[in-house]
């Protein structure tokens, strides 16, 4: 599965030439360059990086003649080297029970990401436990537990409004001793109150780590990609208060705002562990940073 972001016209370049890569070659300058970082900042990629994509595709070219499919692939190329170094799968480390904290705001995708990656992970051979961190909604418990059922994976649960910490001690306790390979652990996303969830995601590594003083191993953000410009300030806030080690960027089935992922890449360099592609349990891809230029670019 490739990161297709769907436009409304067939792409980014064919948007600003309008016409066949086998029409006229058109000259690379001021006027030029000016659309072309138009068209990246309407595709989320925002001005910083925008510009430097240009001014980095036009470098030791201005003034030369180029074809639409040319333009293309400079363009391509200079996206897919930003992202070349960003393209990593999760780190899978030889500590058992390797503890996985999934942190996000709510909507962005958590709930279907962990039970997409379960099933993943469980094909791979591995075990996995799911913990149902965000205590708070009875909703995101039950609806954790629908997805356990699909990827066949045990989803532990304590009552509702009940200490996450606590179940995030048990949960781990539990894998321990039933010599589990992955535990993820789901947490709440209530941005509203940003100081309550730093208390309790603090709170929760703290916990863990009196089991396994390793723990957590990775920290992932889930990211929903059509909120475009506004993921790179939810990657500010949840870097302040946890210790994000990589992304999974959701949702990129069904938007023309991919350039995020640039403007993340380029601001961040935060790993892009996976992209979701879909509600299904399977629409979860590697990252794929030709692909995805290719797409971007059209
Ligand atoms: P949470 O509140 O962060 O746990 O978010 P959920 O996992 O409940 O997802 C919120 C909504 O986004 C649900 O309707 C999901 O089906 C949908 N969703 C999640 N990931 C994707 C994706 O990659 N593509 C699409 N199209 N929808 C997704």
């Amino acid at each position: 599965a490739v990161a297709a972001p769907e436009t409304s016209s067939p792409s980014l370049v064919g948007r600003l030439l309008g016409r066949k890569a086998d029409e006229p070659r058109r000259v690379l300058d001021d006027d030029m360059l000016e659309q072309l970082e138009e068209l990246l900042i309407s595709s989320d990629m925002g001005v910083d990086t925008a510009l430097r994509v240009t001014a980095n595709m036009a470098e030791g070219r201005f003034g030369k003649r180029l074809s639409s499919s040319e333009i293309k692939n400079l363009l391509a190329a200079e996206i897919a080297r930003i992202m070349e170094n960003v393209a990593k799968p999760m780190p899978i480390y030889s500590k058992r029970p390797q503890v996985v904290l999934v942190v996000g705001v709510n909507g962005s995708g958590k709930t279907t990401t962990i039970g997409k990656l379960a099933s993943q992970f469980k094909a791979a051979g591995k075990s996995v436990v799911i913990a149902a961190g965000d205590t708070f909604r009875a909703a995101a418990v039950e609806q954790l537990q629908v997805w356990g059922d699909r990827a066949g994976v045990p989803v532990l649960t304590a009552p509702e409004g009940s200490d996450p910490a606590s179940l995030a001690f048990d949960a781990l306790t539990k894998a321990q001793e039933d010599g589990a390979d992955l535990l993820m652990i789901d947490t709440a996303g209530r941005l509203q109150n940003r100081s309550d969830l730093m208390e309790e995601l603090a709170k929760i590594v703290r916990v863990i780590r009196k089991v396994d003083p390793t723990a957590p191993h990775n920290t992932l953000l889930v990211l929903d990609a059509t909120t475009g410009q506004n993921a790179l300030n939810q990657v500010d806030v949840f870097q302040k208060i946890s210790d994000v080690s990589g992304l999974v960027m959701t949702k990129l089935d069904g938007t023309a705002r991919g350039g995020v992922l640039v403007a993340l890449a380029d601001k961040f360099g935060l790993p892009i562990h996976a992209i979701g592609v879909g509600e299904q349990i399977d629409d979860l891809a590697p990252f794929d940073p030709q692909d995805f230029a290719a797409a971007l670019t059209g």
